[in-house]
Formats: C-alpha cells, structure tokens, sequence
C-alpha cells in the first residue's frame, strides 16, 4: 500500500488524511449548524411575525365587527361615539397589520392570499362606512338591514379569508420547519457518514501503517535473534528504502563484524597460529563432546629428535617444519579426521570409528608421508615420529583419561623405538595417587624420603659379588615404599629427574668410596635417562664427585639404556666419550628392548651389555631366547664387553647361564635390591662364603 515511502512520510501522509477528514467534519457540522441556526432565526424572526399579523390583522378585523355591531345596536347616539372611536383603531389596527404582512417577501400565491384580502378590506371598508352612514341618517334598525344584506356578506368573507391566509401562512412555517428538520437530519447523516468515514479510514491507515511498520520490525526481531543465538546464517531481507531498510542494513553490517570478531576470537581461543590446526583446547572440547556410545581411536603423534632440529638449525626452521608436518598429516588423513597440535612437537589425531587396523594402516601412510623428503630453507630433513594409539571405549571413555593413556602409549613407543604403541599394551594405568605423587616429589627431595637400595651383581666366574646396582626408592611417609617406575618416568617427563640423579650420584659416589675406604671391592652402577645423558654439565659433575669423595672413576658404572642414546645421539655419544675417556665403566642397560643392534653398540665407548629380563625369564625352557641370549654373549665376548643378564630368579635361569658363560647375573635369584646396611651384610657374607669359583647355587 506504501510502496517504497519511509515510515516519516506513511505517518505524515495517514495523520494528514485523519486531519482532513476530521477538519471536514468539523466544518460540515458548523456550516449545517449555521445553517440551523440562520434558519431558525429566520422563522423566529420572520416566518412567525407573518403569522402573527396576520393574526393581528383577523383579530382586529374581528373586533371592528363586533364594535360594529354594537353600534346596530345602540339607538343612543350619544353612547355610539365612543364605540365609533374604538371601532376605527380597530379597523386602523387591522390594516396596518395587513399592509405590514404585504411589506414582506412572500410566495406569490400567499402574495394573492393578501391581495386579496386587502381588496376584501376595502370592499368591506367601504360597505362599513355605508353602514355607518346610515346608522347616523336613518338609524339603527334601518342601517341593520344593509348590515345584513351587504356589509356582513363581505365581512365574513374578510374573515374567512383572513384566517385562511393566517392557516396559510401557518402552514407555510410548518412547511419550512419540516423542510428545516429533514436539513438537520441530513447535515447529521452527512456527519455521521463523515464521521464513519473517517474511522475507518484511521482504522485502516492504522492497520496498514502497523503492517507495514511491525513485519519489517518483526524482521528486524528475528535478524537480531538470531545474531543473538550466534546463527549468521539467516537471510537479512533486502530492498527495503525505507528507516527498517536502514536498520536491516545495519543490522547486516553488525552481524558481519560479530561473526568476523567471533571468528577472529574463536581462532585465537581455538586454532594453533603456527599450523592452523585446532589446538589442545579445541582437540579437548572436540574429544569430550564425542556420544557416550561413539568408538575411535585417539592418536598422540610425537616428532622424534625435533628438540635437536629446533636447536641446531633455529626456532624459525623448527616453526616451518612443524607447518610442513601438519600439512602433511592433512594430506594423509581423511575430511573426518580431526587434526590438531598439542604443544610442541606434538600432535594429536581423533579418529572417530576407527578401528585398531584402520589405526595402524593410517599410522604407516602418515609415517611414509613423514618419512619423504622434507627440505625446509635448503635443509633436508629427515623426520620421524612415534604414535601413541589409546582406542574408546576400550582404553577408556574420559577425555583426560584416553589423553593419558595415548600419551603414555606415546612414550612407551618412543622407548622401544617402535613407531607405534596402543594404549592396551601398557601395564596398569598409574592411579590418580600416583599421579599426586608427581607434584609430592620436589618436598620428598628436600625432606630427604628418597632412598637407594643395592642390587648386588653376581660375577659367575669368580662367584663374588663384584659390583651393584643402584636402585631408588621413594620412602613415603603414608604410601610407605613406593617403587622407581612409579615415579622416575614421570619424573623424565617432567624434567625432575635432572634434580634426583645428582642426590643419587652425590650418594652413591659417597657410598662406594667409603666401600673403598673399608677395602670392599664393588663397582658401582647408577642409572642415567635421556635427560641426564644430554645434560651439559653432567660430566662435569660426575667428575667434581669423584674428585670430591677420592672414590676411582673405574669403580662407578654409569647405566644408559638404547632409547636414551636416540634422541639426540652426538651429543649423548660425546658425553659418553669424556665420561669413558676419565676411566667411568659404561653399561647399557635393558639390551633387546630397544633397536639398537650389537653392531652399533660397538661402536660406543661401553664396557657392559645389560639383557632385558625379557630373555633371560625362563631361559632354560625357551630355546628361541636361548639362541639370542647365547650368541649375545658370543658377540660380546668377541667385543670385549662384559654381559649381565638381568632379572635371572630361578636356580635353573642360574645356572643355564653359568653353564653359558654370562659373566655376571643381577636378578632376585642371587638377591633383591636391599637397603644399604642389608646389603653391606649381605655381600659381606656372600663373599666370606664364596671363596671357590664354582656357583653356590
Ligand atoms: P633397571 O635399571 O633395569 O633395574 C633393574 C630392575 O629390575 C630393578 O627394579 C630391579 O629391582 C629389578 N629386578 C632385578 N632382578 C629382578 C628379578 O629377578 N625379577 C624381577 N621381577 N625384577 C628384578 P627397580 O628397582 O624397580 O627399578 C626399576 C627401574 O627404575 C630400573 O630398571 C631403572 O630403569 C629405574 N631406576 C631405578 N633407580 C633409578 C635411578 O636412580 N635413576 C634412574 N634414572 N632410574 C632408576
Ligand atoms: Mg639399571
Ligand atoms: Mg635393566
């Protein structure tokens, strides 16, 4: 109805329509109220003058006739002059009244009416006067007879005529009055009608102006409610020229800068500015918002040796590499994996319906795609990573727990040197106490609650204890005894293992040079990790204990295991060469677990290979671990390494490997680690027994 006007002009445009038709109301009321009134006025004034002379002039003319006859019937002269008298003002009277009535504007026919009755007044006039005549010259009963015959004829004539024109007269006031009565009744009809008229336009224009001003306006409503309800999506209706246009507009232009700054906000809270992927946040809104009843694998992905890439060829090179791997792990994953970076080096991949197959042939495409050439700023790079796999709801159904577990897996795989590690393969999930403890251990070192217990190493050939291996233990004042891989492979993760290994050096270096002091012969080893193993100052402080505590560097035995060799092997290899180049006995430790081949162990500056428990478990009963612990110890003869087998129990293990020529055994079948008085008494005992070289077991 209004097209494209704006509000301002429909409101003007509606008011001024409603004004008009209320001003033409109000005029047509006053100009028929005026109207009324002249008209009344006129007949008050006028119409019913008429009538009253013509009243007057009957009344008058009537009076005159009785005054006349009185005088037909009055013999005394002298009574007939006064009655002459009122008889004439009478008659005066009466025509002033009808020639007054003939003065005004009349129709013509009443005009006649008073012609007429103007010439019946002469007629009459002139007979009265001849009547009275003959009352004066011949008397009364004479002059009665012309009365009669003549004068009375006309006079009733007069009066009939008289009257008619008064009932004339009266009828023409009626006439005007009705005439009057049905103006009012059409000037109030015109009202009313103009009144109506008038509603229902205003109504109308009402309606039309809501309309047209609430649906837009209810437009508007939604828009707004639906940016509220954070929806961008919604149509803005367009077009409009009108104020509610503008308003859409800018509504528009609202909704377009809070998605931006969402977007921009959403981004900084939720995406890794360095790859641009989702990060920790998002991987762990993503990962606790997945059904109760969904399965998938949860994939931690750890770049191997990137701290030594970050390192030696700088952040900016670090930061393209990192870009590179996750595009890479987008090119080898499909639209529905979700791909995010943790921290670091590391990733993280949600694998929503995914089995442990589909886990492990995804795993091996991500690491082929890793695995080819990767040059950053001219730099080959070769690249490798190590994949933790927790599945749900197998290895769990809490974000932080399947988290927990892919993380652990994670670093289980890059111990082994395996690429690839699930969840189901670890041992027991560590409790939430032993989580707790990790925050405990800083106050156990200052109040002194960890304690080194000695494993004493069996030399076979000699049938002495010879040497032992340290061992720690963490004396909780509740927990009580709590053993190393409850706490030590968190203490490696969190780097709290760089302040444990200088109390256990500083101890154990004190230990064994009061062993040497009192003429006890035992070399003794302590465990390093990675952490230690590329500590920069390590060597430096070994070297200042020895110095400090007169203890020789040939009696301490310093124990790597393979994985702690990979992370960074140059300068691990380096730190090695100054220890075995100050005369400190190197052991690696846990031998077979990892990749490291005997060919590769050669070439490092060791005098001892420790093999893992795995094989040495039911030696004599298993002829496949048999073999490779057999022609290890070839090798290492060959080598002029010095083999431990770790972990020997049974009299039966014992004495295979004696009959096998190990060198020296260390496990619970000779004795378990014994805290430190224990142990002296122990081995001094064992030592005073075994005096022959044959094994007392
Ligand atoms: P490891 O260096 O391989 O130490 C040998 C582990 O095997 C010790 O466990 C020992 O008690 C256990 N063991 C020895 N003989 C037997 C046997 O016949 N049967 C069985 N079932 N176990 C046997 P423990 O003391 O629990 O230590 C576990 C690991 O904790 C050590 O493995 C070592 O990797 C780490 N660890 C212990 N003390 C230290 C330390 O001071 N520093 C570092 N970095 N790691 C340590
Ligand atoms: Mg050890
Ligand atoms: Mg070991």
């Amino acid at each position: 109805m209004f097209g494209s006007m704006s509000i301002r002009a429909r409101l003007v445009l509606s008011f001024s329509v409603l004004l008009g038709l209320l001003f033409a109301v109000t005029a047509v009321s006053l100009q028929r109220s005026d109207e009324l009134t002249g008209k009344t006025q006129e007949i008050v004034d006028y119409q019913a003058h008429r009538v009253f002379l013509a009243q007057r002039a009957n009344r008058h003319a009537q009076a005159a006739a009785i005054y006349l006859l009185n005088l037909l019937q009055t013999p005394d002269r002298e009574k007939r002059v006064p009655l002459y008298a009122a008889m004439d003002a009478e008659i005066a009277a009466s025509d002033e009244a009808v020639s007054e009535l003939g003065k005004t504007m009349l129709p013509p026919d009443i005009q006649t009416d008073i012609e007429r009755v103007a010439d019946l007044r002469q007629r009459y006039g002139a007979l009265f006067q001849e009547t009275v005549e003959l009352i004066e010259l011949e008397g009364p009963e004479k002059a009665r007879g012309h009365f009669e015959d003549r004068t009375q004829k006309v006079l009733n004539t007069l009066l009939f005529e008289t009257l008619a024109l008064e009932n004339h007269l009266q009828q023409l006031m009626q006439s005007e009055l009705e005439g009057l009565r049905q103006s009012a009744a059409n000037a109030r009809l015109l009202a009313i009608f103009l009144a109506l008229s008038a509603l229902a336009t205003g109504g109308i224009l009402a309606w039309a102006i809501a309309r047209s001003i609430v649906k837009p306006v209810q437009e508007a409503v939604a828009v707004a409610e639906s940016i509220a309800s954070g929806d961008y999506k919604k149509d803005v209706p367009q077009g409009r020229q009108d104020e509610i246009g503008a308003l859409l507009r800018s509504l528009t232009i609202m909704r377009d800068s809070i998605a931006s700054r969402e977007d921009s906000i959403l981004r900084l809270a939720y995406v890794d500015t360095l790859t641009n992927l989702p990060n920790r946040t998002r991987f762990l809104e993503i990962l606790g918002a997945l059904p109760a009843a969904s399965s998938g694998a949860l994939v931690i992905l750890g770049i191997d040796r990137f701290a030594p890439i970050n390192n030696a060829l700088g952040h900016a090179v670090g930061d393209r590499l990192l870009c590179e791997i996750a595009g890479r792990l987008k090119h080898a994953t499909d639209e529905s994996a979700i791909v995010a970076r943790l921290w670091g080096d590391q990733f993280a991949l949600l694998l929503d319906g995914a089995d442990k197959t589909a886990v492990a042939e995804l795993v091996r495409q991500i690491l082929l795609e890793l695995r080819a050439p990767m040059i950053v700023d001219g730099q080959h790079l070769d690249v490798d990573a190590s994949f933790g796999v927790a599945l749900y709801p197998q290895d769990g159904t809490s974000a932080a727990r399947l988290l927990r577990r892919a993380d652990l897996a994670m670093i289980n795989a890059k111990r082994r040197h395996d690429s690839v590690a699930f969840g189901s393969d670890l041992d027991a999930e560590p409790a939430h106490e032993q989580l707790s403890l990790i925050g405990e251990m800083r106050e156990a070192l200052a109040r002194r609650e960890f304690v080194v217990y000695y494993q004493p190493k069996l030399n076979l050939a000699k049938n002495r204890i010879t040497s032992a291996e340290a061992l720690i233990r963490w004396q909780h004042p509740e927990k009580g005894m709590i053993p190393p891989m409850r706490f030590i492979p968190f203490a490696e993760q969190t780097g709290f293992i760089r302040e444990i290994t200088p109390w256990v050096l500083e101890d154990v270096i004190q230990q064994a040079a009061q062993w040497q002091r009192s003429g006890m012969d035992i070399v003794t080893s302590v465990n390093l990790s990675t952490h230690d193993l590329l500590n920069h100052d390590l060597v430096a402080q070994v070297l200042a204990l020895l110095k400090d505590s007169g203890l020789p560097a040939s009696q301490l035995c310093l124990e790597i295991t393979e994985s702690a060799l990979m992370d960074e092997p140059e300068l691990a290899l380096k730190h090695l060469d100054e220890l075995a180049a100050h005369g400190i006995k190197l052991s690696i430790d846990d031998y077979g677990t990892g990749q490291a081949s005997l060919a590769y162990v050669k070439t490092l500056p060791v005098n001892e290979l420790k093999i893992d428990r795995a094989f040495i478990t039911g030696i004599d009963a298993t002829p496949k671990n048999a073999a490779i612990v057999r022609s290890t110890i070839l090798l290492c003869r060959e080598l002029g390494l010095s083999v431990v087998a770790e972990g020997a129990e049974t009299p039966a293990e014992l004495a295979w490997l004696g009959s096998n020529g190990c060198d020296v055994v260390q496990g619970y079948g000779v004795a378990k680690p014994m805290a430190l008085p224990d142990f002296l008494t122990w081995v001094r005992e064992f030592n005073r027994i075994a005096v022959s070289p044959t094994p007392t077991f």
